[in-house]
């Protein structure tokens, strides 16, 4: 007899099977009693009837909690009203291991912190597991895309010697007999690699000590940062368009389940679609200005801000050609208009926010040194960086996608602490 998942139950009609479980759920009406199964690939119906199954077995239905391990055999039935499509003629149970104690998270309302509390379980549920299962696609799916483009991956170190987002939200410890941070990005080190690999990426934690408790930021995220050479703004706009194209389109295809459970609303995704709208930051500013919404020009946007320029469009818009001022010193300025920045975020719909955000290096060595004074960094720790401008030096543009605040766009979760398995914010370093 095989042991097989519940995904894969449509390979086995009419077989006996056994699946490896947990009881997620049993009902009872008289000589018949379902039992719920989860096995972390989807719920099953198994049908347990008097005299069809050992009577060990379906003597336990009182015996059973919510949440104990247990194996059942049974033979696959082909039924339409059920979750996925089938269910299971029980012939034996066998209770691999009894929870004595009452699983903490039960079908009543618990509050997000008991919950967060209980992440490590939390996770077994429904709505949870969707949005891991969404988060794991759109993980797939990334690597698939530059796999398929011809990007190398370069892994950047986490540990780091100097600053790339600016000194107030970094993790700072003691390296032996020195200081060192954690990574805030992986960007400089991918600048390396696209000079020696053509294109290149990175995919991994970075860190940054934020201390405003918004619903967009975590301590702990992951980022995805390619960076490709002989790659100017507009091509930078390009890659960044069909990246996000691809997931969504991947995710459409592979997580319609996870979607419905998650009552996303679907028609929202579908609107996605190529060529994404491209504005200047000032362009962004009319609309706020025609919305009669307040802002001081040279500012970065504001969530609310965000919200009411990207609520123009379907798709995510990309804002670029931005104030010096607001953007990092690496950013390559506009050779007509000098007091531009040719950086790029891209905004998600329907209110998730800065999804993404890019944009061409300096690659002018006296200019970048210039700058680095500009912003009072020490030249040191950048020696090799600027290496990168002495030997070779090419138009080069790159961007970094947070992770977590995509899959909340897709979810349509509201709070990006349930976007990962295990958050970490300035207030919860458990489970
Ligand atoms: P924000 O202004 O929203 O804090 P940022 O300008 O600091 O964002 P970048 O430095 O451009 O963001 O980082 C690139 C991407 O990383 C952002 O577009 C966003 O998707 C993500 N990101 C940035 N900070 C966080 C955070 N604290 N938690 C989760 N994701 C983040
Ligand atoms: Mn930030």
């Amino acid at each position: 007899m095989e042991t097989v998942t519940i995904k894969n139950l449509k390979d086995f009609e009419g077989q006996e099977v056994k699946i490896n479980g947990w009881v997620y759920n049993r009902r009872s009406i008289g000589k018949v009693w379902f039992l719920i199964l989860r096995d972390g690939t989807g719920l099953l119906q198994c049908v347990v009837v008097d005299g069809e199954c050992d009577l060990e077995s379906f003597q336990l239905e009182q015996n059973l909690n919510q949440e104990d391990s247990v194996s059942v055999t049974g033979v696959v039935k082909k039924e339409p009203r059920a979750v996925g499509g089938f269910e299971l003629g029980v012939k034996n149970i066998d209770v691999i291991n009894h929870t004595s104690n009452e699983y903490p998270i039960s079908n009543k309302e618990h509050g997000t912190d008991f919950l967060m509390s209980n992440r490590h379980l939390w996770i077994r549920s429904k709505r949870q597991n969707s949005i891991l299962r969404i988060r794991h696609q759109i993980i797939k799916s990334i690597r698939d895309f530059f796999d398929n483009n011809d990007f190398i991956l370069v892994d950047s170190p986490i540990f780091t010697g100097n600053a790339v987002e600016g000194t107030t939200t970094l993790f700072e410890l003691k390296y032996f007999e020195k200081k060192a941070y954690l990574t805030q990005s992986g960007q400089l080190y991918q600048e390396a690699g696209a000079m020696a690999f053509g294109k290149s990426y990175c995919f991994g934690p970075v860190f940054r000590a934020e201390k405003s408790k918004t619903r967009r930021h975590l301590t702990e995220f992951w980022m995805v940062e390619p960076e490709m050479s002989y790659c100017d703004l507009n091509q930078n706009m390009d890659w960044m368009e069909s990246l996000v194209t691809y997931i969504i389109d991947e995710v459409l295809k592979h997580c319609q389940s996870e979607l419905i459970v998650l009552e996303r609303n679907i028609d929202k995704l579908e609107a996605v679609k190529s060529p994404f709208p491209r504005i200047t930051y000032d362009e962004a500013v009319d609309i706020l200005k025609q919305n009669n919404i307040e802002f001081t020009y040279g500012k970065d946007f504001g969530a609310s801000d965000e919200t009411a320029i990207s609520n123009q469009y379907e798709s995510p818009v990309m804002i670029h050609s931005w104030p010096v001022d607001t953007k990092a010193f690496y950013m390559k300025r506009d050779e007509i208009n000098n007091n531009l920045a040719l950086g790029v975020d891209m905004i998600a719909p329907e209110g998730y926010g800065e999804i993404v955000g890019g944009g061409q290096r300096e690659d002018n060595i006296d200019i970048l040194i210039e700058t680095i004074r500009h912003h009072d960094l020490p030249l040191k720790p950048f020696e090799w960086y600027l290496d990168l401008r002495k030997y070779g030096s090419v138009p080069h543009s790159g961007f970094g996608l947070g992770l977590e605040r995509f899959v909340a766009w897709v979810c349509g979760t509201k709070h990006i602490r349930e976007t990962i398995p295990f958050p970490r914010t300035m207030a919860r370093l458990e489970p």
